[in-house]
């Protein structure tokens, strides 16, 4: 693995040249999750990931998978405690058009509000969904009743709390976790590094705002946001 820095983000590739698929894996990692929230904002790291692929300033949501359909990509994200993935696989000879518009999702959506109304109901769906799922019940039940908040509460939070989120907290959200200080992307394919790192750089904005990770200790954003951590 080969580490360098895109305008003070960590861009890390991997190099993997037996790739008979043809296939390469650009992906965009934020240290952010459902371990950064409170009761009141339970699931919102969760919807925000969801909302990634909603729109941009030059595309629509339909302009998204419309363009990535176009060359084979094939896009997805997910959300865990402690990290927000989004990712993006395509044939090697698209590479470049791929990891720019996972870049413009990241960096240039916009979050419409018709859309991030129309998500609530789909989040809400996925989450009725695990419920029915005996096996994501059984294991929220236990991190329900044993593990202490931060770390056990649903990813997909609660539909009350998914029902207030708004636009401005998504906003709010993606400014304050997605900065060059605590995200990294990765590559993994047959592409020399200095290649990646110019598709990354002709794309990405060159002014990504700088946190120290030490902002996020989890305490920290709890005991502020907090009274009290039963739920
Ligand atoms: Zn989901």
């Amino acid at each position: 693995m080969i580490l360098v820095e895109v305008n003070n983000v960590q861009l890390a590739c991997i190099e993997h040249n037996d790739n008979l698929s043809g296939i390469g894996f650009f992906g965009c990692i934020t240290s952010a999750g459902a371990m950064y929230e409170t009761p009141s904002t339970s699931g919102l790291a969760h919807f925000v990931e969801h909302n990634l692929f909603k729109g941009t300033k030059s595309r629509t949501a339909r302009d998204i998978w419309m363009d990535s359909a176009r060359i084979g990509a094939n896009f997805n994200a997910s959300t865990s405690h402690n990290h927000i993935i989004s990712y993006v696989t395509f044939p090697n000879e698209n590479a470049g058009k791929a990891i720019e518009i996972l870049l413009d999702t990241i960096f240039n959506s916009v979050f419409p509000e018709e859309e991030i109304e129309k998500e609530k109901e789909i989040v809400i769906a996925e989450r009725r969904g695990m419920e029915d799922d005996i096996m994501s019940k059984f294991i929220q039940q236990i991190n329900d009743e044993w593990m202490p908040w931060p770390i056990g509460h649903s990813i997909g939070g609660e539909e009350d709390t998914v029902n207030t989120f708004t636009r401005e907290m998504v906003l709010n959200y993606k400014e304050f976790y997605f900065n060059a200080g605590n995200m990294a992307f990765v590559y993994v394919g047959p592409l020399p590094i200095n290649q990646v790192e110019d598709f990354v750089k002709t794309t990405m904005p060159d002014n990504i705002p700088w946190r120290s990770p030490d902002t996020f200790a989890v305490d920290t954003l709890w005991n502020k946001n907090a009274g009290s951590n039963s739920r």
